[in-house]
């Protein structure tokens, strides 16, 4: 029986390109560097710490981990760097959702999984602030639901596609994988949560668009040798509800 449904919400609960989306984004947020940093050199410093934060291994938090990549050898700015960045996401950011599109029916889904009993968990990659994840919730116009857990920069330990984030998350909530569905629209970051024993559900809304996933993400897919985990269903996000 399921007791939590975990979703990741982009090309999950909100559509658009990944990619696109990145360029806008690194646009808006790079000219807050300039007296630092080179847009080049803040770019890499950006991209090196992203990527190196998908290794942390949960000794310390996301946020750390990746303040500590992005910072190295400038360590007192640390503070400085991170109050930036925080700076933005709570000014600016929510300017970039007239990149996102809604899916059509994602507010009724979330209210019925919640109004069975069935635990909400936002599980979109950590790698962000909760500020982030609540503007890009409101994007898909389920932000007022009431979450179990929601994932963040802040509060995680790990990243997709490691099955330990998802592990992380059941320990949170306090509910064995078997017990919860993840849903999303990743192949790889998102159907590993079955490695841990949790059900997985592939949404299909993203590729009926045709929208690319980040390329960090597909970096990865690619070095892997090893087969994607098949998804035990695939689908409309709407029709996560049949399968509950
Ligand atoms: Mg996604």
């Amino acid at each position: 029986m399921i007791e939590a449904v975990l979703f990741d919400i982009d090309n999950t609960l909100i559509l658009f390109d990944e990619n696109a989306f990145f360029k806008a984004y690194m646009t808006r947020l790079t000219p807050k560097f300039l007296d630092v940093f080179t847009a080049e050199t803040f770019q890499q410093r950006l991209i090196g710490a992203t990527r190196a934060l998908l290794n942390n291994q949960g000794r310390i938090s996301n946020a750390d981990y990746y303040l500590n990549h992005f910072s190295r050898d400038m360590e007192d700015l640390k503070p400085e760097f991170w109050s930036r960045f925080e700076n933005f996401y709570t000014t600016e950011f929510d300017q970039l959702g007239t990149m996102a599109k809604t899916v059509k029916g994602t507010h009724d889904l979330l209210k019925t999984i919640s109004e069975r009993g069935i635990k909400l968990v936002a599980a979109s990659n950590p790698l962000w602030p909760l500020s982030v994840q609540m503007i890009r919730l409101a994007w898909a116009g389920v932000d007022t639901l009431p979450y179990s857990w929601i994932t963040h920069i802040e509060n995680s330990a790990y990243c997709k596609p490691q099955p330990k984030y998802f592990r992380e998350i059941c320990q949170k909530i306090g509910l064995q994988p078997e017990h919860c569905l993840m849903v999303g629209n990743d192949p790889l970051n998102d159907m590993i949560a079955g490695e841990t024993g949790m059900k997985t559900y592939l949404t299909t809304d993203s590729q009926i668009q045709g929208y690319t996933s980040f390329s960090l993400s597909t970096q990865i897919r690619s070095n892997s040798s090893q087969p994607l985990p098949v998804p035990d269903f695939k689908g409309p996000l709407t029709g996560v509800i049949d399968v509950i």
